[in-house]
């Protein structure tokens, strides 16, 4: 993992973005599944992409603030 643009950032002073329904700090990623219509798609073909979010390892909860829509 490339960290190096992060090396002067102190992570210990970072604010913490705990689970909003537990509080829990630990989270594992997951991919939730997006369908890409033809007319939007890159490739002119429908697709369905995979965007990662976020899960609460303690009780399950996504975290939908880190969806990726690109
Ligand atoms: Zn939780």
């Amino acid at each position: 993992m490339n960290s190096q643009y992060l090396q002067n950032f102190d992570f210990t002073k970072a604010e913490d973005v705990p689970c909003k329904k537990c509080g829990a700090n630990v989270f594992e990623t997951v991919v939730t599944l997006k369908k890409v219509p033809a007319n939007v798609s890159p490739t002119k073909k429908p697709a369905v992409v995979p965007i990662p979010i976020f899960r609460c390892c303690a009780c399950g909860e996504l975290n939908q603030d880190y969806y990726q829509q690109s």
